[in-house]
């Protein structure tokens, strides 16, 4: 794979540790999980990697500052806010959803950074980014968009050098099953898959978005990635494996399945995933196990893509000790 330029925000290699008590509690394979939840950068997840790349690309740009959106507890925004600081950039987030007097967890979090939050309508986020994009660029400040998610092939291309990083780790899964939302991880894997030629079958659990619109998002940004990257793949959407009977009660939403889970990695491994991404694609991980969709003698990875922050908002703290 072509190298791409980086700036270092994050830590990694991340840790592979066994989760033996929960792999027994299930009796079904081995579990393993991917730490990306240690990937620093203001308490970590997956879109450390993909910034080192983005952030690269926005220094290419002689950016002034950096831009993006999200939701209001949006792990992307909080994670862009930081990296904006540390290269010396000043940040603007559109989030989705009121001005609060009470910001909690990621909020918090972007205010400690002193990000400029626009809060908009979720039908005018796309509209309102766009102004503001072209109000900081008429008023001279080099703004640089960071895409959705970082969800572009230059943010991507950070999870296809994820799988040499796992080969040198020494465990080949049998599967890799993570939660799949904007596409840029799960698309970046399969690029770096084909590309490492691994026989690892990669398992998105969509968290917000039907199979086919997520498959279809995933096979044309893996198609760019790899043109990006070098790799002489395309990929159909019919390549993707992505599963998305776990939407519950929609975007971040926390259901029952979800509670389970996230109690369920705490009481036995002494791990935290989140109430939005990890927690509902280890809910349907466990479902899977429980159905007997894996085969006793595979390996499974589930990759932890962080989150864990938003932990500690109230809708969602309360719910968790019940
Ligand atoms: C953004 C995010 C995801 C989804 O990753 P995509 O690359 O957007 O599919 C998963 N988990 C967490 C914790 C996230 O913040």
């Amino acid at each position: 794979m072509k190298k791409l330029a980086r700036i270092a925000l994050g830590h990694t290699p991340t840790p592979i540790e066994p989760l033996p008590a929960l792999s027994a509690a299930l009796g079904g394979p081995s579990l393993f999980v991917k730490r990306d939840d240690l990937t620093g950068l203001a308490f970590g997840g997956n879109k450390t990697r993909k910034l080192e790349y983005l952030a690269a690309e926005a220094r290419a740009h002689n950016a002034g500052m950096l831009i993006t959106a999200g939701a209001v507890q949006s792990n992307h925004c909080r994670q862009t806010a930081a990296a904006a600081r540390r290269l010396g950039l000043d940040c603007t987030l559109v989030l989705v959803g009121k001005p609060t007097l009470h910001p909690e967890a990621n909020t918090y979090l972007d205010m400690l950074f002193n990000a400029e939050i626009i809060w908009v309508k979720p039908e005018k986020r796309d509209l309102r980014l766009k102004e503001v994009f072209a109000a900081k660029h008429a008023a001279n400040r080099r703004p640089f968009l960071i895409p959705y998610g970082g969800s572009s092939p230059t943010g991507a291309a950070a999870y296809s050098y994820a799988m040499p990083e796992l080969a040198k780790q020494k465990l080949a899964p049998d599967w890799i099953v993570f939660a799949s939302s904007s596409g840029g991880t799960q698309a970046g894997l399969v690029v770096g898959a084909a590309a490492t030629e691994s026989r690892t079958k990669i398992l998105g659990i969509s968290v917000d978005e039907p199979a086919k619109i997520l498959a279809d998002r995933v096979a044309s940004l893996a198609t760019e990635t790899a043109a990006l990257l070098g790799v002489e793949n395309r990929f159909k959407a019919k390549d993707i494996r992505v599963n998305a009977d776990y939407l519950g009660g929609g975007y971040a939403e926390m259901g029952r399945p979800e509670q389970e889970a996230i109690q369920l990695f705490a009481r036995h491994e002494g791990l935290l995933l989140d109430p939005v991404y990890t927690g509902r694609a280890a809910a349907g991980l466990v479902d899977l196990i429980r159905k007997g969709f894996f085969k006793k003698k595979d390996t499974v990875l589930f990759w932890h893509t962080g989150g864990t922050p938003a932990l500690f908002a109230d809708k969602y703290r309360t719910a968790l000790l019940d």
